[in-house]
């Protein structure tokens, strides 16, 4: 193997991103703005301060300043676990007998075993910065729940989570972390909000959605003193803290003068994606340079390629402003053998966009496929990857295959958001040959679209 390019691509203190880039400023059709659904008017800042910390909500209405600095604090607490390696995958390009270059951004290398402690430490600071008692928020598979918990646990916020029932009863370990930072967890729907009591007269035994848990919360943190909500993904602010992947990643292969062909990230809410692709998206919105930019997601939760760009509901108890995004409607929920993740039935407004713009292109793949490419890279990398990375390495194996046959030497850059430690439920279904595909129908897809809001 030629390694002129080492295994691993650290950066120095000194290299470490001071400021995150907002993709925004360099959209020449900005995202759509957040609409009151009482009103259907764009949502003003003193209407959002009732739900989210202020300077969020700041963060989250600019579509014009290019930079943030990242304050210390969080600069301070990065440093703890970043930079975190972009690894020259040479295994897997051995493995494949691919003449692709392959690169992967490894964001497991924390606690929380994904990339969302670099919103959730952004998030509680802020929080804490406004001097509120603490935060309340969804988390559906744990990830989320446990990068705040650890967050809040940093600077001493109180942390209330609502934690889908199904992953709740399922997934005790993550629950067990959450706990051991501090958190309390509380399994949704339940009978501790309107919104929940409501949801479970209407659908009692519900196992309960993510759209359904950000109800909970969201009505909890309003109807408490001195508490907002926060979310893992989705929003403006968090493609904005993501924003640490992509420059991170661009400074490591600046400085071996790699430039990527094809950029490929898994798309649930869309904030690992927006964050990875971020410097190379402005790129390309400036002119400056070109790239394939891909989204993965999972076939049973289709919200980019057989969703609709319109606005609909974030929540299912429609307690939160409209976003316009590509969804399949706020009460969809993927089949029950769905185990890989990714399971928000919308998707960022900022990636929305750019790919209504043809700026990005996005592709579903198949849980057994996904499940199928997770075990040839723990097997051949090492890492032991979390089923929603996974997408992200099926279609890199896929494009770095496609590559073997036409003897192009392209070079590709995937998102490794995390890790699967706690997703071996999954594994074991993949291994005793339990796990199925389901992939919606036009007709099931079509009857949850009719029921979205008519909006313009
Ligand atoms: C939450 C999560 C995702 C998906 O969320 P995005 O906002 O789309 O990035 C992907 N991978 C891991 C490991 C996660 O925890």
């Amino acid at each position: 193997m030629a390694q002129n390019v080492p295994y691993k691509i650290y950066l120095n203190e000194s290299e470490l991103p001071k400021q995150w880039y907002n993709l925004r400023a360099d959209m020449k059709n900005k995202p759509a703005p957040l609409l009151n659904p009482g009103t259907g008017k764009p949502m003003k800042a003193e209407e959002l301060e009732p739900v989210f910390c202020s300077e969020l909500v700041k963060q989250e209405l600019d579509n014009d300043t290019r930079f943030f600095d990242i304050p210390e604090e969080i600069f301070n607490f990065y440093k703890m676990y970043r930079p975190s390696p972009l690894v020259r995958a040479y295994f897997l390009e051995e493995k494949l007998g691919t003449p692709a270059k392959i690169y992967y951004k490894f964001e497991g290398n924390n606690t929380s075993g994904s990339h969302k402690l670099n919103s959730a430490i952004a998030q509680a600071y802020y929080a804490k910065k406004q001097g509120l008692k603490g935060v309340t928020t969804e988390t559906g598979a744990g990830q989320w729940g446990t990068a705040l918990s650890m967050a809040c646990s940093f600077f001493d916020l109180d942390c209330k989570v609502f934690m889908v029932k199904v992953s709740y009863e399922q997934k005790p370990f993550r629950r067990e972390v959450m706990r051991t930072y501090g958190a309390s967890v509380t399994p949704s729907p339940s009978t501790e909000t309107e919104v929940g009591r409501k949801i479970l007269e209407a659908h009692p035994g519900t196992t309960g959605s993510l759209g359904c848990a950000i109800s909970e919360a969201v009505e909890v943190a309003v109807k408490s003193e001195g508490y907002r909500y926060v979310l893992g993904s989705v929003l403006n602010q968090v493609l904005l803290h993501q924003s640490v992947i992509g420059l991170e990643t661009k400074t490591a292969l600046d400085k071996y003068g790699i430039k990527p062909d094809i950029i490929i990230g898994c798309a649930g809410g869309g904030s690992n994606l927006g964050g990875l692709i971020a410097p190379f998206m402005g790129e390309k919105l400036r002119g400056e340079a070109d790239y394939r930019i891909i989204a993965v997601e999972p076939a049973s939760c289709p919200s980019f390629t057989r969703g609709v760009y319109a606005y609909d509901f974030c929540d299912t108890g429609m307690v939160c402003p409209l976003a316009k995004m590509y969804t399949l409607g706020s009460d969809f929920i993927p089949s029950a053998n769905h185990a890989g993740g990714l399971r928000y039935h919308g998707m960022s407004s900022i990636l929305s966009q750019l790919y209504d713009d043809g700026l990005m292109e996005a592709t579903s793949v198949k849980q057994t496929d996904v499940f199928e490419a997770a075990e040839l890279f723990a097997r051949v990398e090492g890492i032991l990857p979390a089923p929603e990375s996974s997408h992200a390495i099926r279609v890199a194996i896929d494009e770095a295959l496609k590559c073997k046959e036409t003897g192009e030497e392209k070079t590709i850059v995937f998102g490794l958001t995390g890790t699967g430690y706690f997703d071996m439920v999954a594994y074991e279904k993949f291994h005793d040959g339990q796990m199925s595909d389901y992939i919606p129908t036009d007709d099931e897809l079509a009857a949850y679209r009719a029921r979205l809001p008519k909006i313009g």
